[in-house]
């Protein structure tokens, strides 16, 4: 083992022991600590300390919640504050930084609609009832528990009317007025101007040396390591290694293999062999594995693991609901939205197509593991006839221009069963795009022989008919030489390579994501959607609050150049389809609840086209976030902006 890897290894366990007696204590360090034991610390708060920080936030507002007589009289007093509160920030004398005064405006707005008798009826909860009660003293009349993350979020939502959100606080600029390079002329100005862009780029680049990625020389001598135990353990040669048929002969099922090839935790290992006893699908390729840190405790592998070792709670779910699984676990209604066998519709100009259902390995948090049976299943393909019939429905449906295919993983199946199914695509004179939605680039690469790229490229005709391939890298640690290979063999066909990123608890951490794009621009991917993730029950513990993707937007993503961030961050809407979530007009915060969930009411992408209704989303809580960002060794002071995105 080399001596960073050592290193790592050292300073993941000393923190390991630190996590067990964690308490708000911030930790810095950044090796992640806690991939042993996957235990959650919780924060050790003094619940009435945070109450009296409450009511500190906004003196005015904890004094009306005292003196209301009845909950309608705490409402209309809130409501009449809002109204002044708001006036305020239009008079001349106000001298608040103007910035300031725009989050005023904006929590405004998010407070009335959370004080708003329709919401609460909507959501079956009061955040108002709450904060009279508290204010009143009168807890034991509380209908819910009320938890910690529900007076943060109140903390800061009142600082925030009260125009002392204090989100500029660190900046010396506010404090003088107008920063300096306003002030100054000519080449003095940019002097100063380039100064602070320095600081913010020093700033960026001391995060991103945070994150290695796939293409760093160390990296790859780890990984060349690791693909020769493999090999050894199988009996295969470096030849073997380059040859996908060898990967999906040896795609890895078992939890004695695996154990012998990676150190895994008691829990991990005891979560792959409940998998397994239960027939939940599972499976990892061997170039997947040699992804992984040998020594789990290393740690920088933690979302490649987390992308295919189930947790046990996720075992759990499945197991429960193995016989109603088709119907539990389709959060995206798929059911409801297949007009005929293998399709799926959510767009006027967009159709899905499955033809194939199996994955050369399995994803933990798969939006399809309601369908997918088993890893490299042998009677994944689709019957000729039911493919015919949904070529058959794309001709009756001529608006459909963009065909996804995706499965389960099409470029799994073999050469002529791809070319086979282009060709049949290609009769469709009004399709004219067809998108393959396939992780074999970050999974199996060596499945894009010149065979396969040949075979695509032969239908890839500019100004008639394009080929786009769509993939999913989650992680910079995912991004290898032998995944630009495959890219480039893709690319010099003239076909444009898109990643779809999930964004969960793995890759959410500060410019973390922002390392990602820029590997990926590298080696010629373009990021095209960063997907919040699915409110799926199993998955509960991958995501990442609203809030959070937000602020990764507007704080760590605005900072690179345009070509890089071309991604959009969305939720998929059940039934629906994608929600833009930067859009402030396409969504609306209704409702904190007791135990910090914040509701958000999602509109529709047909919004201002037909009237189709709202979906309501329970967020996971971000005082829960926070948590989870400190076990693994997060400074949660970095995070601190984030209850002001809504
Ligand atoms: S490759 Fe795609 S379809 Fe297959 S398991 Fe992973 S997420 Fe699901």
């Amino acid at each position: 083992m080399s001596e960073a890897k050592e290193a790592a290894g050292a300073a993941a366990a000393a923190r390991r022991a630190e996590l067990r007696a964690i308490s708000t204590k911030i930790v810095t360090d950044d090796v992640l600590a806690d991939v042993l034991e996957m235990e959650k610390p919780r924060f050790v708060v003094d619940y009435d300390r945070y109450l009296q920080h409450l009511w500190e936030a906004n003196p005015e507002i904890a004094e009306l919640l005292r003196a209301a007589q009845s909950l309608e009289g705490a409402r209309d007093s809130l409501y009449t504050y809002l109204e002044r509160a708001e006036r305020r920030v239009f008079d001349v004398d106000n001298d608040l930084h103007v910035l300031e005064k725009t989050q005023v405006r904006h929590s405004i707005r998010i407070m009335r609609s959370i004080i708003g008798p329709i919401n609460e009826l909507r959501t079956e909860v009061s955040a108002l009832d709450c904060l009279w009660k508290l204010a009143q003293e009168r807890r034991e009349e509380l209908q819910w528990p009320v938890s910690v993350g529900f007076i943060m979020e109140f903390i800061h939502l009142f600082r925030s009317v009260g125009g002392r959100s204090n989100i500029y606080r660190e900046h010396e600029e506010v404090r003088k007025g107008i920063p300096d390079f306003l002030r100054l002329k000519g080449r003095e100005a940019a002097q100063q101007r380039t100064d602070m862009l320095d600081a913010m780029a020093s700033n960026l680049k001391k995060y991103l040396m945070k994150y290695p990625s796939g293409l760093d020389g160390e990296v790859i001598g780890w990984r060349r390591e690791n693909r020769d135990r493999i090999l050894r353990h199988f009996g295969g040669h470096t030849d073997d290694w380059l040859d996908y048929h060898w990967h999906l002969e040896h795609v890895i099922k078992d939890p004695r293999t695996l154990s012998q090839l990676i150190e895994l935790s008691a829990e991990q290992q005891k979560a792959v062999e409940e998998a397994i006893a239960h027939r939940v699908p599972f499976g990892i390729t061997p170039y997947y594995l040699s992804l992984m840190d040998y020594n789990a405790s290393v740690g920088f592998d933690r979302a490649i693991r987390a992308q295919v070792i189930p947790p046990p709670d996720y075992v759990r779910e499945m197991v429960a609901h193995r016989h109603e699984r088709a119907l539990t676990f389709d959060f995206m209604g798929e059911h409801d939205t297949s007009p005929v066998d293998l399709v799926t519709r959510r767009y006027p100009g967009i159709a899905i197509l499955k033809p194939f259902n199996t994955c050369s390995q399995i994803c933990v948090y798969c939006q399809r593991n309601w369908e997918i049976e088993e890893c490299m299943a042998p009677d994944a393909m689709a019957p000729e006839q039911q493919i015919a019939e949904a070529i058959a429905w794309l001709q009756e449906h001529r608006g459909v221009g963009d065909v996804l295919v995706t499965g389960g993983d099409p470029a799994v199946m073999p050469d002529e069963a791809v070319e086979t199914l282009l060709a049949a695509l290609a009769t469709q004179d009004h399709v004219y795009r067809i998108r393959l939605g396939t992780r074999t680039p970050v999974v199996l690469p060596f499945r894009w022989t010149s065979s396969l790229a040949d075979i695509l490229g032969r239908y890839h005709e500019p100004g008639r008919r394009e080929i786009a391939v769509v993939t999913h890298f989650e992680h910079p640690y995912e991004v290898t030489p032998e995944a630009r290979d495959a890219v480039q063999a893709i690319r010099r066909q003239g076909i444009g390579v898109y990643n779809q990123q999930v964004f969960t608890v793995e890759n959410s951490r500060r410019f973390e994501s922002v390392k990602l794009r820029r590997v990926l621009k590298s080696i010629g991917v373009d990021p095209y959607y960063t997907f919040n993730m699915k409110g799926k029950e199993e998955t509960r513990r991958y995501m990442v609050p609203i809030a959070r993707i937000l602020q990764e937007r507007k704080e760590e993503a605005r900072l690179l150049p345009g070509l890089d961030r071309t991604d959009e961050p969305v939720f998929n809407v059940p039934k629906l389809g994608k929600n833009h979530l930067r859009a402030m007009q396409d969504h609306r915060l209704v409702m904190v609840r007791p135990d910090g969930c914040r509701v958000y009411e999602l509109h529709p992408w047909e919004k201002n086209i037909s009237p189709v209704p709202p979906y309501n989303y329970v967020d996971v809580p971000i005082y829960d976030y926070l948590e989870e960002l400190a076990a693994r060794g997060e400074d949660i002071r970095d995070y601190r902006t984030i209850w002001y995105y809504y």
